[in-house]
């Protein structure tokens, strides 16, 4: 028995250099070759707690190409948002400031050109 430790069902796979792996959504690990999905223990990791959010709002935010982010709202404040720059820095964009400084309105309008 191997056990494996991540919060997905392992896999055990076939690596490009030949070698035997198993994985469980974390990085994977050798193990001897033959080795099947039977002989690999999951280990679940423990998890925190984490407290319930309420259901997001989704706000349409126009930017200043003509695009439209969408900004997901959490009621504890969090937010995230699809354009590059919130995914590049993962740091609250000016479309996320936008929507909390707006608030609850589903649709924004924003006429200003940068
Ligand atoms: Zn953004």
């Amino acid at each position: 028995m191997i056990a494996i430790t991540g919060p997905y069902p392992p896999a055990v796979f076939r690596a490009v250099n030949g070698k035997v792996m198993a994985a469980a959504g974390r990085q994977p690990v050798e193990v001897p070759a033959g080795t099947s999905l039977a002989d690999i223990r999951w280990k679940k990791p423990h998890r925190a707690v984490v407290p319930k959010k309420s259901a997001p709002t989704t706000h349409l935010v126009p930017g200043s190409s003509g695009d439209r982010y969408e900004v997901v709202l959490w009621s504890d404040g969090t937010a995230r948002c699809n354009c590059w720059g919130y995914r590049r820095w993962r740091k609250p964009c000016k479309h996320i400031k936008m929507v909390k400084v707006v608030g609850q309105q589903q649709e924004i309008t924003n006429d200003s050109r940068e």
